[in-house]
């Protein structure tokens, strides 16, 4: 018997704090940040480039389903990396968290998402399905034989997370896809390593899209609320994945989310999180709900300054914090 059978009823969240509270310190996070001017627009994918790095959106849903926003939380960009969390939680739904568990590994690489390296270093383990090694074996794990099935199973399962059908950005879609060589090598190094069985090539271009759908701030928080659930979106009521799910997935994001980057994250946030390089940040609270965040401008491991800044102050503030076994005094440093 496991302690989980002892006391199935048991879980260690509580709620948001109460509504006034919550928009007035989204505004304060709104405003402290939205002069800073640190980090890069991506533009190894040229048309990331062109994004207007001002933009600066926050969104929180809660598992009730109540939501606020601020800024440019509706306006819509492309999801990138962020996708790579609620893919891992489709196939882990699909396959069972453990099969999937020893394909892709849940530690940390310590290098950068796009690492050649790290796959060579591990014996050809991705490590984890947050990197983009772990993201192309996962997403070759989609259920279905041909490419085109398996993109129907990621773009279903990314979209009942969303609450509604996410729309392909064409424009994205086809500057990646005449940009990603990077990937298609790694996904055929995979190959080599017998950790990709799909065609590497198709199973690339199923990532390319995934990558290329268009959501907003508020999007990613409903899909973070989605997981912080248990696997229930707020806004539908429609189960998308199991709850067990939920707790591995967000175990994986806690190691590797933020890419090398994690453990400074979880060290100063206290909350599993995922970025991409278009500039959205998905910080989940388990059993409360989720804070999404969009800005453009990057440091070097690839994660939104604003974003990790205004997540970094309103997991304080709102007292977020996974760690925090108690309410701690307001600091004031940024
Ligand atoms: N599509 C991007 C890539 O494969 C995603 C990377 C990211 O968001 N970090 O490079």
């Amino acid at each position: 018997m496991t302690s989980e059978d002892v006391h199935p009823d048991v879980v260690s969240t509580g709620t948001l704090p109460r509504r006034e509270l919550v928009e007035q310190l989204m505004q304060e996070a709104y405003d402290r940040y939205a002069g800073v001017d640190d980090g890069e627009v991506a533009d190894y994918i040229p048309v990331l480039a062109q994004a207007d790095p001002e933009l600066f959106g926050l969104s929180i849903v809660s598992v009730a389903g109540a939501s606020h926003s601020v800024g440019d939380a509706l306006h819509e960009f492309s999801i990138q990396s962020v996708s790579k969390a609620f893919v891992f939680a489709l196939v882990c739904d699909a396959l069972g968290p453990e099969s999937v568990l020893d394909a892709v590994g849940v530690n940390n690489t310590g290098l950068p998402f796009n690492s050649v390296m790290a796959l060579e270093l591990n014996g050809g383990s991705p490590m984890n399905p947050l990197v983009n090694a772990g993201a192309l074996t996962t997403t070759s794990l989609a259920l279905g034989e041909t490419a085109d099935e398996k993109w129907a199973f990621v773009h279903a399962g990314l979209s009942a997370f969303a609450g509604h059908p996410l729309v392909l950005d064409d424009k994205v879609y086809a500057s990646e896809a005449a940009h990603n060589r990077r990937n298609q090598a790694i996904a055929r190094l995979l190959e080599s390593y017998g950790r990709i069985v799909h065609d590497p090539l198709e199973v690339t271009d199923v990532y390319t899209r995934q990558c290329s759908l268009r959501v907003s701030a508020k999007d990613l928080a409903v899909m973070g609320a989605t997981l912080a659930d248990g696997g229930v979106n707020p806004i539908t009521g429609e189960r998308v994945v199991d709850p067990a799910v939920c707790r591995y997935v967000l175990a994986a994001l806690a190691t590797s989310g933020l890419y090398e980057r994690s453990g400074e994250w979880l060290f100063s946030i206290g909350l599993p999180g995922k970025s991409g390089v278009s500039g959205g940040i998905v910080t989940v609270v388990p059993g409360k709900g989720s804070l999404a965040t969009f800005s453009p401008r990057l440091d070097a491991a690839g994660n939104s300054v604003r974003g990790g800044l205004a997540t970094r102050f309103l997991s304080g503030a709102l007292g977020l914090n996974l760690f925090a076994s108690r309410p701690e005094p307001r600091t004031d440093s940024r």
